[in-house]
């Protein structure tokens, strides 16, 4: 089962990604590649691409509703990592659904988490 964030990218191109400068700070430990980032206010950052309209962040690459993923996926920020796909989990998200509707994408529901291969669980999101 291809992963249902693969086919979407919504919510990297509908809010602002805003975090704290020090996640992008490698002598912190920090991952997020600063050069992906802009000064927001003296504590934060944001993802380029993220304060403009339309909205996409700069690392989202591939088509919103196609095809998509992050392309620094284990360097995203941690506000990111914090979007949840609705129903993975067996609760609907209001970010992605939110994210999905402004890109008239259908909202997820508990079957697009059915494999009808029946092979194995999920793959690791890619793109939120
Ligand atoms: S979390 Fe939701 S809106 Fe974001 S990529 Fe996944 S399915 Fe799309
Ligand atoms: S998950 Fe990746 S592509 Fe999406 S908003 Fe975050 S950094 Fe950008």
């Amino acid at each position: 089962m291809l992963h249902p964030c693969l086919r979407c990218g919504a919510c990297c191109a509908h809010f602002r990604v805003a975090f704290h400068w020090s996640e992008a700070e490698s002598l912190l430990g920090g991952a997020v590649p600063a050069e992906l980032t802009a000064k927001r206010d003296p504590h934060r950052l944001a993802m380029r691409g993220t304060e403009s309209k339309p909205v996409r962040c700069v690392a989202l690459q591939g088509e919103v509703g196609v095809q998509a993923r992050c392309g620094i996926y284990a360097q995203r920020p941690s506000v990111c990592r914090e979007v949840a796909p609705s129903w993975e989990s067996g609760e609907a998200s209001a970010q992605c659904d939110k994210a999905r509707l402004a890109h008239g994408l259908p909202l997820l529901t508990p079957q697009d988490w059915i494999d009808p291969s029946g092979v194995g669980a999920p793959p690791l999101p890619q793109s939120a």
